[in-house]
């Protein structure tokens, strides 16, 4: 039996905050110390800004220390479905900005010395079927056209270049991406907001927030676990943990479950057979997988093996549905040891797309969709920008952020066991 436990915390020891009192006021405190909040505090920090960040829980705590580590390019929806939704202009801007956060880790993690295993190994999408295999010839063209960006179709037949598997009709490489250590990674950037001037406080749950002027100064009166303070600005950068104490936001994001696991140490050949690039990998399905070697030569594998955040029970289901399904794409590792399984949440937006933006004064950043590692870094860095100067050119800001279809959402997803089922449908189907 794999023990249930996130893998990358084997590899990382974490920061902790100094144990100290919440103090009367601050300029801004940021909720929540994922990649959002901890780019958004060191950033801040580093203009001047008195800054303090809640969390309930631990530094990197969520699917900050969760994640596969994929630094993508791109957006989760396709191009042609933005350009449709959103017109050229707005999502060229939408799609130079994705690939600028691939730089602003890499900018990020060179200038605080992160070490997090950082690479440019480039991700591969596999198509599952001929048709989606066909699009992709499309999406380059529209990309390389609309967005001077290159990417490379890779037909069947040389398919084995790029991943040791013969179950894929063909794939789509993009240099540009990269993959890194999550959990090293979180909390490089934990330690980067501190030794900047940023106060963490961990265990120190918001329970709520009202608006408080000081000194003829608007701001907002913060209750938490540990008492309370005043904060001239607020950022809220909770993601697909977003609680009651921001009910507004809560009703605008599905919370969705995610699940890893990963192998015992492969062979060196073995590792190479698998993925001869070091790809960071994902398939094209709705209902997808994800994987890729870690640096120290696991295959870690990832889907959406239950719908529902994580729980010990749905973490136990999800380690031989992943490892049923990591042997259908690499059935050499039939006779492999999963050694860890872990779960983590993810957060959608009825629309699929991140969403920036301020809520009753709130500034917030959410809605990454499982392409979080390198946007939320970038979206964190963009609203201490905001923030600061009290301007923003992110084009995120200028899309609408819609709530449930007739407002039937109340932030608990009852129809998460509907839309699992949908999606494996649409995978039938299309
Ligand atoms: C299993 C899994 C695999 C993934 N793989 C990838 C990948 O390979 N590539 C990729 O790009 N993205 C991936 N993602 C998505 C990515 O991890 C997230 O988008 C990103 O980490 C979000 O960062 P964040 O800081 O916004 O939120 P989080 O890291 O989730 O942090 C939110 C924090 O807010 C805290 N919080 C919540 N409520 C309160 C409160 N009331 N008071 C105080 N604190 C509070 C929580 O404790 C938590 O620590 C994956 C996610 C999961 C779960």
């Amino acid at each position: 039996m794999p023990q249930e436990l996130n893998y990358w915390l084997t590899t990382v020891q974490m920061p902790v905050s100094p144990a100290q009192q919440l103090p009367e006021s601050c300029e801004v405190v940021v909720i929540g110390a994922g990649f959002t909040g901890l780019s958004a505090a060191l950033a801040l920090a580093k203009r001047g800004a008195k800054v303090a960040v809640v969390e309930s829980e631990t530094i990197g705590w969520g699917a900050s220390s969760r994640n596969g580590g994929m630094v993508l390019t791109g957006l989760k929806l396709g191009v042609n479905q933005l350009i449709a939704r959103y017109g050229r202009e707005l999502t060229r801007r939408m799609y130079a900005a994705s690939l600028e956060t691939i730089s602003c880790v890499e900018r990020i993690v060179g200038e605080e010395g992160i070490a997090c295993d950082f690479a440019r190994t480039g991700h591969l999408e596999v198509a599952c079927k001929q048709m989606h295999f066909d699009d992709y010839a499309r999406q380059v063209e529209v990309i390389a056209r609309e967005f001077n960006h290159q990417l490379r179709v890779v037909p069947r037949a040389d398919l084995r270049t790029e991943i040791g598997s013969d179950i894929y009709f063909g794939g789509m490489v993009d240099e540009t991406s990269a993959g890194l250590n999550p959990a090293r990674y979180v909390s490089g950037l934990g330690a980067a907001a501190m030794r900047a001037g940023a106060c963490i406080y961990e265990r120190t749950k918001l329970q709520g927030i009202t608006h408080e002027s000081r000194n003829g100064t608007p701001g907002f009166k913060l209750t938490t676990s540990r008492g309370s303070l005043w904060a001239r600005n607020v950022l809220v950068g909770t993601s697909g943990y977003t609680g009651d104490a921001t009910p507004a936001l809560r009703k605008k994001i599905i919370p969705i479950g995610s699940y890893i696991i990963t192998t015992e140490i492969l062979p060196e050949a073995l590792a190479r057979e698998l993925s001869p690039r070091n790809r960071q990998i994902y398939d094209s399905k709705n209902y997808l997988y994800y994987y890729r070697l870690t640096p120290d030569r696991r295959m870690l594998f990832g889907g959406r093996a239950a719908f529902f955040p994580e729980t010990a029970q749905t973490i136990r289901e999800s380690s031989e549905i992943l490892r049923r399904g990591m042997i259908d794409v690499y059935p050499q590792l039939r006779d492999t040891k999963i050694d860890y399984v872990w779960g983590g949440t993810l957060d959608f937006c009825f629309d699929i797309m991140p969403h920036v933006g301020q809520m009753d004064g709130l500034h917030f950043a959410v809605g990454y969709a499982g392409h979080g590692v390198a946007m939320a870094t970038w979206q964190g860095q963009k609203m201490a920008e905001w923030i600061a100067t009290g301007k923003t050119d992110n084009p995120f800001s200028e899309i609408a952020f819609p709530g449930a279809p007739l407002g039937l959402y109340n932030g608990k997803p009852w129809f998460l066991p509907f839309a699992g089922a949908y999606y494996k449908i649409l995978d039938w189907i299309s």
